[in-house]
This record gives structure tokens, sequence and C-alpha cells, in this order.
């Protein structure tokens, strides 16, 4: 790998591992992974295949019974139908530890001293200890802040949950958790129904636009800028955008773009070492929310060029 390459975790099964049947678009990850090979001229992605996840870290966010009963595919029907990706395809196993486990490297990655990584899957917010829900099984997030705390040098990490729907489960897990802050901008009529108390929730009318959305950004990001976080999670789902079949908000691909670019220009400000999760997107049709990652990672690729300069 050179220097200066960004690493983003990907697998074929992010795709292959889900029934092509179901409502989940799952090709856009396959998508995503062939536009951005077109695009990044200059190889400034270094792709790599995770691994699995292990049992004892899927424990450290979630019940082990929950666990167990995913592992040894033995969920009942009600658990299948939260979490939605009907039909249930035996591979889902595989994916999901295989997301996970991207996720998880990631984090590696900055605890070794990198400024920045991704996992171009994931973002699983809505997985609470003991269930999952709304096309998320286990909580990536979760699970990777746990790890993060066991280490003696990370003592607070942010979560800003970006995505168009509320990061519930994230919010419940970590409720008691002075150490892990958790931020979420979302659709006020948007899924879950019954939103969950993050450490900072602001909601969104339907239709909100560009303006509204990133001047209320700039005022989350500003409030947070001189707190000290030892990591940034950064849940980047793109399903705030216009043409999205389930968020019910209205950014335009450019206002996305300056909504990454805010989320990067306080990065540097902190000087905090950032994971992205990739988060929703169902825009009909589906090329929309492929291009919106796709300027995210470019963009990702090309800042990781610029020295952070640590403090
Ligand atoms: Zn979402």
């Amino acid at each position: 790998m050179k220097q200066d390459q960004f690493t983003l975790f990907y697998d074929e099964i992010y795709s292959s591992g889900l029934d092509p049947t179901t409502r989940f678009p799952v090709d856009r990850y396959k998508k995503l992974h062939e536009r951005l090979k077109d695009l990044d001229h200059e190889n400034r992605i270094n792709w790599k295949k995770p691994r699995l996840a292990r049992k004892e870290e899927l424990l450290l966010a979630h019940e082990p019974s929950y666990v167990d009963r995913f592992l040894e595919q033995r969920l009942r029907e009600e658990e299948i139908r939260r979490i939605g990706l009907r039909p249930w395809k035996r591979e889902i196993v595989e994916r999901t530890l295989r997301l996970t486990g991207g996720a998880l490297e990631g984090l590696q990655l900055l605890l070794e001293g990198s400024d920045l990584a991704g996992n171009m899957a994931g973002g699983t917010h809505h997985a609470f200890r003991g269930a999952g829900a709304g096309y998320c099984i286990f909580n990536d997030l979760a699970i990777c802040a746990k790890k993060a705390l066991l280490n003696k040098e990370i003592n607070k990490l942010v979560i800003l949950d970006l995505d168009v729907h509320q990061g519930d489960g994230t919010a419940e897990i970590f409720e008691k958790e002075d150490r892990v802050h958790t931020i979420s901008l979302h659709g006020k009529n948007n899924f879950p129904f019954r939103k969950k108390t993050s450490n900072w929730d602001l909601e969104f009318e339907n239709g909100t636009g560009d303006e509204e959305y990133l001047t209320a950004l700039d005022r989350v990001l500003d409030k947070l800028a001189p707190e000290p976080f030892d990591l940034i999670f950064f849940q980047t789902g793109v399903d705030a955008l216009a043409s999205d079949a389930l968020g019910l908000l209205n950014l335009s691909r450019e206002g996305l773009r300056k909504r990454n670019k805010k989320v990067f220009e306080w990065r540097n400000t902190m000087k905090s070492p950032m994971l992205l999760f990739m988060g929703g997107g169902y825009a009909k049709p589906i090329e929309d929310t492929v291009d919106a990652f796709c300027d995210l990672f470019l963009y990702a690729a090309e800042e990781n060029r610029k020295p952070m300069g640590k403090v």
C-alpha cells in the first residue's frame, strides 16, 4: 500500500450475500465498487477484503442468545421480519460477519496510526443489543466503539450519524456510556417511528433542503469543535437525497457533497482519526445513491492525501 492511499474494505459478498429479490437494493455495493474502480484513475483507493468478525467481538455489544441464534441460523420468523432482509439467505451470516469485520479492520488501522479508513457497507445503526431491525443485524458502530474503548488511549469518541434515519440502536446501546457521544441528524417522520435518545438529536421536517440542513449541521459541528475526541465514527448514509425512496428530505447531490466537506473540515480542526461507515441509500434510480457514495469515497481518498497534521 502506498502511504497516501485510502483503505476501503469491500467484499463481493456485500451484494451477493443477499437475495436479489429482497426489497433492499442489493446491487448498490457491486455497482459502487465498479464505478469507483473506473473513476479512481490515480489509484488512490487501497481495496481490502475484510476478515470475519469474531464472536467475542459481536458479544461486546450484543446479547449472547441473539448472537448464538443468528450464527446458528435459528432466528425466529418475527425477528427476520423486523430485520427485513427477506427472503433470508444462509449467506447472510457470512456477509454480516464480513461487513462487521471490515469496520473492525478499519478501526484497527486507526488505532495503528492511520488518519482515515472506510468500509463500503455497514453503518448498521438500527440494531439493538438483542434484536436487529431496519436492514441491520449487528450494530457495527457499537461493536467498534466498544472495542476501541478497550484501548487505554481511547477515552472519548463521537458517532456522527448523518443517515436520514435515526441511529436508534446506537443511541440505546450507549445511553449510559459517557465516553461515547452519539449524534443523529434525521427526518422527523422517517423510520424508526419511536425514536430513542441520542446525546444530540436533530430532526428535520419532510422536504428539508440543502440550505436548512447544512446550516443545522454547521451549528452542530461548531458546537462540537472545541471538544477533543480520540476517534470519530462517521455514518455517511446518503438517504437524505431528494430521489431517495425511503428518506423524506430533499437534499441535492451537491448538498451532500457540501455535507461531506463540512465533516472533513471539522475533523481536520479536531485532528482526530475518522472511520467511515457507509449507511443507507435507496434512491430510485439506485444510480443516484451510487453517485452520492462515489462522491463521498473519492473525496475521502483525495482528502487522505493531505496531511491532517497531528497535534
Ligand atoms: Zn437510512
